[in-house]
């Protein structure tokens, strides 16, 4: 049996989700109704690839009728050196979340630092000139930061292990924002991104100390499972305007989408189906 399956409930495979562990992702629910809504015949599915399964799921890939695939942790740094040419964007990230398949050639994309600009822009923020504090500098808090820094904002960077901070400060021409420094700059901030995965399945944990919020200005979370984080409640509570993560994963799906099919994608579609997953998922 092939290791990637090119059929699924029958139909046939358009595109692939490559992550460790694989469950409870909610691409296959908004890329599923994408596809039904636009009238293409075909799935897309999750699959479970360990680190040392990347390089040949990537050369089946390459050989499969697929589109190509997203990329999650803990793929999205290690799959550069594997794949066949990188968008400027990937490159300068360091980080891919989305292969295109071309003429049998995989091409390395990320539509999360797009995604997260498409959701802050239809939120209403413009952060030109504007300073923004990135806490977290994982595949996610590099691609904020970036997007964040080509938006023309002021930006600043955290994250708990303060050598991944400076690093991506130095690399990206940012501010590094010490332990020590934290409250202060995440008073001054007037965007505030969490960027960590802090908040994640916990409710009541938060990246952040009471006190320590924007004294004006935005909050973005980009963790979406809970949708409503304590930072995020928190926030709305000091009056401040706040993002949740649903608006950047519907986007970073509708851009790869787009970028697959050669065609736009409906994003309103996408976001009602991962919100209904994430309904059900929360139910259970
Ligand atoms: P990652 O590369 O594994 O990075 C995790 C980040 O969280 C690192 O900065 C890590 O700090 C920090 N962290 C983990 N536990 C922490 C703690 N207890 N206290 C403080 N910091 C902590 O993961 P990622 O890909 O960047 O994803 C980060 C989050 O963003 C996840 O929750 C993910 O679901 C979310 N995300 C959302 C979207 C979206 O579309 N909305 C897209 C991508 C990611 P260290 O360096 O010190 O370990």
């Amino acid at each position: 049996m092939p290791f990637l399956p090119d059929q699924a409930d029958g139909s046939p495979v358009r595109a692939y989700l490559f992550a460790h562990p694989a469950g409870h992702s909610l691409s296959p629910a908004m890329h599923d109704a994408a596809l039904a809504s636009l009238g293409i015949e075909g799935r897309y599915l999750a699959l479970d690839v360990p680190p040392s399964g990347l390089r040949a799921a990537l050369d089946e890939l390459r050989r499969s009728g697929a589109w190509g695939a997203n990329l999650t942790i803990p793929h999205k740094e290690a799959a550069l050196p594997l794949l066949d040419d990188l968008s400027e964007e990937a490159w300068a990230i360091g980080a891919v979340n989305t292969v295109v398949r071309r003429d049998g050639r995989l091409h390395g994309l990320n539509t999360d630092a797009p995604g997260f600009m498409a959701a802050l822009v239809e939120a209403g923020v413009a952060v030109g000139g504007r300073d923004a504090l990135v806490l977290g500098a994982g595949g996610a808090g590099r691609a904020v930061a970036f997007a964040l820094r080509e938006a023309g904002a002021r930006v600043g960077v955290w994250n708990r292990t303060p050598g991944r901070a400076e690093a991506l400060a130095s690399e990206f021409r940012l501010g590094h924002v010490s332990d020590a420094r934290l409250p202060s700059a995440a008073r001054s901030a007037w965007l505030l991104v969490n960027s960590t995965s802090v908040g994640l399945r916990d409710a009541e944990a938060s990246p952040l100390l009471p006190g320590a919020l924007p004294r004006d200005g935005w909050v973005c979370d980009i963790v979406y499972r809970p949708l409503e984080t304590r930072l995020l409640r928190e926030a709305r509570a000091a009056g401040l305007g706040t993002v949740d993560g649903l608006g950047m994963l519907v986007h970073q799906g509708a851009l790869a989408l787009s970028a697959w099919a050669g065609r736009p994608a409906p994003a309103d579609v996408m976001r009602y189906a991962a919100l209904a997953a994430l309904a059900g998922t929360q139910a259970r």
